[in-house]
């Protein structure tokens, strides 16, 4: 079964095209199909159900919430429900974001906060700051100004020209970096591209920065060393840039802690969130924005026209409220543990000849697969070496996440596990045997 499709189409009359398995139901960590398989969800759908399937008090949220107002255009109207998220997630966010704004998707997300950067600079007399730097290999969207922005090139492709002029610097790649010295030396290195494109394009153009603290879709959990991150805020704070993380998919305990920029001790001056704040219940997303841009939105003769229809409805807020308040320090901490015990389980992929890189991070891990441990060459892409592995754990009851293009947007493949973090410990070992004997395999047909 062929994982990255062509396309979608459901069809008139019914089914869609191409088949796909039908899933009947699903409970905690387990997707069970319409032929009664049980599949172990390694991938949390795509890294969204963070606390699993069937959360026991879910369904009389849904309940309450739509008995009392399910939707409300926000523009005339408030609701507790979209406020009491907002308090929670400035509480819980680090640094002074304390302001919040609604979306529906990771998406829409990055083009709020994107059209955010460039209309605090307008507000400050800096109308040329439009341009948004990131990095390739990253995922921000699917939508013209979020594509712009990201660097995938499998997904950028078919779709040019973009709408915009935007500039990308280095992944955060440790594995494939060549700067010289140390780890730390290396991370600095790779983030001082950052302000040499600001200066080559012009500071003066330049309005914010974005990126996923820790790879995700395109190179999932590659973490930089923190001088990394250190770096970008200095940098951006030198030049008067924002830096936007796109935590829309590290967010909600993905890498261990709340949110991955506690892993770094940094503050941005926008978050992105998405995926885990409602953990797949409902579609909802949201710009966690720092006082002192939001503060410019505070005059008269600024406003912010931009806003969709479903933004902050009450009925996802109000799931929203309830999923938020699950991941408590336990959960978290249940994560983290269930992480470590799959990258111990997975220990003998360290040293596979088709394995080059083996990250860790929490409940998330990242393998890359390479034709030549030593060269680091990757596969020939006519193979597709990432779809024969995700057949080969789905054969084995085991649905994860893989991708290609990690290497230079093309070539290279590579499989993420980003299962909840509340799995069992059983299911962890189902995950760790069904994936070790996959790429075991793959190896036997491929080398
Ligand atoms: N940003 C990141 C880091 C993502 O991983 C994704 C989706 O995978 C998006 C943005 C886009 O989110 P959505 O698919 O909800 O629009």
């Amino acid at each position: 079964m062929a994982q990255q499709q062509n396309h979608i189409f459901y069809k008139w009359g019914g089914g869609v095209e191409p088949d796909l398995p039908r899933v009947d139901h699903a409970t905690d960590e387990f997707l069970v199909t319409e032929s009664g398989e049980e599949l172990v969800d390694a991938a949390a759908g795509a890294a969204v159900t963070n606390l699993g399937h069937s959360v026991p008090g879910i369904e009389q949220i849904f309940e309450s919430q739509s008995a009392d107002v399910s939707y409300l255009s926000l523009s005339h109207f408030s609701h507790d429900a979209p406020e009491q998220l907002a308090r929670t997630l400035a509480s819980r966010s680090p640094g002074d974001l304390e302001k919040v704004f609604f979306t529906n998707s990771g998406s829409e997300a990055n083009e709020a906060a994107f059209k955010l950067a460039r209309e605090y600079f307008r507000a400050r007399g800096k109308t040329e700051k439009s341009v948004v730097v990131s990095r390739w290999q990253s995922y921000h969207g699917a939508t013209f100004g979020a594509l712009s922005a990201t660097g995938n090139t499998l997904r950028r492709r078919g779709f040019e020209p973009y709408l915009t002029d935007w500039e990308h610097i280095s992944p955060a790649y440790p594995y494939r970096w060549s700067f010289d010295g140390t780890d730390e030396e290396q991370a600095r290195a790779a983030a001082r591209e950052l302000e040499t494109t600001i200066r080559q394009r012009g500071p003066e153009t330049v309005a914010a920065f974005v990126a996923e603290p820790v790879g995700g879709a395109s190179i999932p959990a590659a973490a930089p060393h923190p001088a990394y991150y250190e770096e970008i805020r200095a940098i951006c704070d030198e030049y008067d840039v924002l830096f936007i993380a796109d935590e829309v998919m590290t967010g909600f305990g993905r890498t261990g802690p709340l949110f991955a920029m506690e892993r770094y001790g940094v503050t941005p001056d926008m978050m992105t969130l998405g995926k885990g704040l409602t953990g797949g219940y409902t579609p909802m997303s949201a710009v966690l924005v720092s006082d002192a841009v939001a503060d410019e939105f505070a005059r008269d003769d600024v406003s912010f026209a931009h806003g969709h229809t479903f933004a902050g409805n009450p009925l996802s807020a109000a799931v929203a409220n309830f999923v938020v308040e699950q991941y408590t320090d336990g959960v978290l901490e249940r994560g983290r543990a269930r992480g470590a015990q799959l990258a111990s389980e997975l220990d003998a992929l360290r040293d596979h000849p088709m394995v080059g890189d083996f990250r860790a991070v929490g409940p998330m891990v990242g393998l890359e697969f390479v034709a030549d441990r030593a060269s680091k060459a990757p596969f020939d892409p006519e193979l597709k070496v990432y779809e024969q592995v995700y057949d080969a754990a789905l054969d084995r009851g085991v649905y994860t996440y893989p991708g290609r293009g990690s290497v230079d947007g093309v070539a290279g493949d590579h499989l993420m596990l980003a299962p909840p973090l509340t799995l069992s410990k059983a299911s962890v070992s189902r995950i760790a045997t069904a994936v070790e004997a996959a790429v075991e395999a793959v190896y036997d047909r491929v080398s």
